[in-house]
Parts: C-alpha cells; structure tokens; sequence
C-alpha cells in the first residue's frame, strides 16, 4: 500500500511528539513520586520521634506514667491521626490514645488518594500499621511505646492535590502539544508535498509529450529545488534531442535523395533515348555513387564509434613538428584557391596521445576552414603550451556559423543552413567524429563563431 507523502510525514511527526510527551512525563512522574515518597517517609519519621520525645520527657517528669497529664499526647496524637500506647514492662499498657478518630478520617483518606497514589509501594496505604519503640529513660528501658497509623495519615490533602495538579498538567500539555503538533505537521508537510505534487504533474505532462512545460516552485528547500531544476533541465534536453533528431531524419533523406534523384533522372533519360550514355556522364554517376559510398561509411563509423570504447593507439608524438606537417600538406589546396593559410607553432612541444586521431583531428578542422572561407579567406593555426595544457587553434575568416546553430554543430549529420546552401558535399558528421577523438584523448573542444566573420575551434589537450 502506498502512502501519501503529507500523510507519512504527518503521522511521523504526531508519532514523535506523543512519544516524546509519554517518555517525558513517565519519567519526571516517577522521580517526582519517588522523591515524594522519600519526603512522606521522612515527614513521618520525625511524627513518630516527636512523638516519642513528648512521651519520654513526660516520663523524666514524674519518674512514672500513672499520674502524669496526658493530655498533650492526646492532643499531638488526635493533631497527626497516630494511634499511641504506652506500656510498662509488664506489658501493662499505661495509656491509650483510643483510635476513633483513626478510623473517622482513614475513610476520607482512601478516597482521596484514589488510584493515583497506588505506586506508592511500600507504604501500606490504607492499612493500619503499628510499630514498637522502646521508651527508655537514661538509657534504662523502662517501657514499650506503640504507634500506630493508617498508611493515609502519610497524606495531607495538599500532597494528594499536588500530586493530581501534576498529572493534570501532564495530561494538558500533551493535548497541547498534540493540537501544536499536528499544526506543525500539516505546515511541515504540505511544504515539502506540494511542490514535489507540483513537480509530478510537470513530469506527467512531460510524458504525455508536451516538452515545452517547466516546473515552477515556490519552495525554500534545497533538495526540491534542485529536483525542479533538473526537472527542467531534463525538459530542455529532451526537447534539443527532439529536436535535433527530427532534424538528423530530414537530414539524412536529402542527403540521399539529390545524389538519388540526379541518378534517376540520369537513367530516365538514357532509358528514354534522350541522352547517349557518354564517358563523363558516366563519371558524373560514379561521382554521385561515390557521395552515397562515402555517407554510408560515415554512418558506419559513427556506429562503430559510439558503441565501442576508442582504441587508442598512443605514443610520444612531437605535435609541433606533426602539426607542420599538416598544415604544409593542405598548403598546395589554399594557395589553388588564393586562400592564406598561415602558422604560430611553439616548437617542441610534446605530448602523448595517438598519432593518427590527432592527424584526423586536425585534417577535420582544416577541410572545414578550407569548406567554409570566403573569398581572399584566410586561415591560421597556433599552438602553445599553457598552464599544463596544449593549446591549438584553428581560426578562419570564413562564412561563420549562425548563434542558432553554434551550440549543435557537435551533433551527428547537423549542418548550418548557411553550409548547406554553399553546397559543399560536406554531410554534418565530421566535426562529431572530431570532438568523439579529442575526448577519447582526455581533451575538450569548444567553437566560437560570428556569422560572416569567421569561426575559432579551439582544442584543449591534458599535456
Ligand atoms: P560538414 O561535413 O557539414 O562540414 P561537420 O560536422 O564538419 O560537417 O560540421 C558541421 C557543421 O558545422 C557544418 O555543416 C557547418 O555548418 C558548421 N561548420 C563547421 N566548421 C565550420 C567553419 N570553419 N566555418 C563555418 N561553419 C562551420
């Protein structure tokens, strides 16, 4: 069975004060009644003592307990609810204090002290209980002295009535804490519910389809608001993804289909007796072949290289001396087409990495410049060493790359309206192959571009 949130936390809470409340007064009512006790105990102590002082000074008086005024014992007996005899050796019992008023009052007693008082073990409370001291004068026994008592005599009134004050107090606290504790509870746990209600509907409605909903929270817990914000960002992701492979579908069919449909109408014609098959339309079809050849290799290699780990093949390589060399085989393709193509290298700069995925890397961004400049365009290429890092630049005065599509260009078969309309047979995986290479080698990759002004892709390699 599952459980509301606000529920769970509620009873949670409710469960935590009442047995907090129920620990709390278990507790302070047993060393409450404890020390209580101690005290009762002591109070009757000195009752009986006095008691025995009063007797045995009016015993020293007269030597005998015959004709001595009794009256005082009585009224100290009567006053405290005890029962007192007196006896002589001869077990003769000297004087009595009668215990009417003993049984008068224990009634009233028993009721009041009620079940609350029953812990009060070890008093025999409600009992009638005597006890034996020895009436000594100038410490020659001379006597027994009784005191008895009903266990209620402990109790005045005032101590039952602190005692059940106690316990009421306890009692209304806990219902206090309770009304306090479920308001606290309900405050607690809609804050916390409410908001991840809120994040759920959002999600929900992400399922459905809709991307473009964001949850919004007004929440100051952390947790929840990062959950809302990954929620979105999820959203957002999504939607690029979304995006992006509606786009690639598109992508792919006119890829194939201007190499396909020059084909076909090729065919027709020469079907149709329109066109004599000659040796250049001929190599125009090989041509046409040769571009679908080459986008279906990509697409296998792209395959290849997203499912399996890159295996790199690494060694010391002198990337300063490589880059020359790169740089110095394009050099015959731009100086063809007027094109400046120019270095800043640090020498000797070494690293260890793969030699021919940095080839490849570098052979990427270079035909991309080469694609992508514009007339009298210029291309240079740096590398330096900084903070631990290699650093290599690939900048261009090129058509540039639109804002829109700057943070995309990684992504598998995505091409910037403007490349498409150069027409450059490019097919929008070379820069995802390059960025997959430079990872794999710890590295990182980042492009900066202005439409019509040009493009710096620059790499950043752990030295
Ligand atoms: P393509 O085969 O189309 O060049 P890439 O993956 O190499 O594919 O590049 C993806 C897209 O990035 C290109 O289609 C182009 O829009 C843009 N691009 C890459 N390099 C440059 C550059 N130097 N100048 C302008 N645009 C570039």
């Amino acid at each position: 069975m599952k459980i509301s949130l606000m529920k769970k936390l509620s009873i949670a809470i409710l469960i935590a004060i009442l047995g907090s409340i129920a620990l709390t007064s278990f507790i302070s009512n047993y060393t409450v009644s404890q020390k209580f006790k101690e005290y009762l105990i002591d109070e009757h102590k000195s009752k009986e003592n006095d008691a025995i002082k009063i007797i045995e000074d009016l015993y020293a008086k007269q030597n005998n307990f015959t004709n001595t005024n009794k009256d005082e014992i009585q009224r100290y007996a009567e006053l405290q609810k005890l029962y007192i005899e007196v006896r002589d050796l001869n077990d003769t019992t000297l004087y009595s204090s009668g215990n009417d008023y003993l049984k008068q009052n224990n009634h009233m007693g028993n009721m009041m002290m009620g079940s609350m008082m029953k812990n009060f073990s070890g008093m025999n409370l409600g009992e009638y209980t005597e006890n034996k001291y020895p009436l000594s004068i100038n410490n020659k026994n001379v006597g027994t002295i009784i005191i008895g008592y009903f266990g209620t005599s402990y109790l005045s009134s005032g101590s039952v009535t602190f005692m059940s004050t106690l316990n009421h107090s306890f009692l209304l606290s806990a219902v206090i804490a309770l009304v306090f504790g479920l308001l606290i509870s309900i405050v607690i746990s809609k804050g916390i519910s409410k908001p991840i209600i809120n994040i759920t509907k959002t999600a929900n409605i992400m399922r459905a389809g809709n991307l473009e909903v964001r949850s919004i929270v007004n929440t100051n817990t952390k947790e929840i608001d990062e959950l809302s914000n990954s929620i979105n960002y999820l959203a957002e992701t999504l939607n690029d993804q979304e995006m992006l492979r509606k786009r690639m579908t598109s992508d792919i069919a006119h890829e194939l289909r201007t190499p396909l449909t020059t084909l076909k109408t090729h065919i027709e014609a020469f079907i149709d007796g329109i066109w004599e098959p000659t040796p250049e339309r001929f190599e125009s079809f090989y041509e046409e072949i040769e571009r679908l050849t080459k986008l279906v290799d990509n697409l296998r290699n792209l395959a290849k290289l997203e499912q399996t780990n890159l295996n790199l093949n690494k060694s010391e390589v002198n990337i300063s001396n490589e880059l020359e060399k790169i740089i110095d085989s394009f050099k015959p393709l731009y100086i063809k087409e007027n094109y400046e193509l120019n270095e800043i290298i640090e020498p000797e700069i070494t690293t260890i990495l793969d030699k021919d995925k940095f080839k490849q890397i570098v052979t990427n961004l270079l035909s991309n410049s080469y694609r992508y400049l514009k007339e009298n365009g210029r291309v240079t290429v740096t590398l330096k060493k900084e903070n631990q890092n290699i650093i290599i630049k690939v900048i261009d005065t090129g058509i540039g790359i639109p804002e829109k599509d700057l943070p995309y260009i990684f992504e598998r078969f995505y091409r910037s309206d403007l490349s498409r309309n150069k027409n450059t047979g490019g097919s929008g995986i070379g820069l995802t192959i390059t960025k997959a290479f430079v990872e794999a080698h710890g590295g990182k990759i980042s492009a900066h571009s202005k439409e019509n002004e040009g493009t710096t892709f620059t790499i950043c390699f752990p030295a």
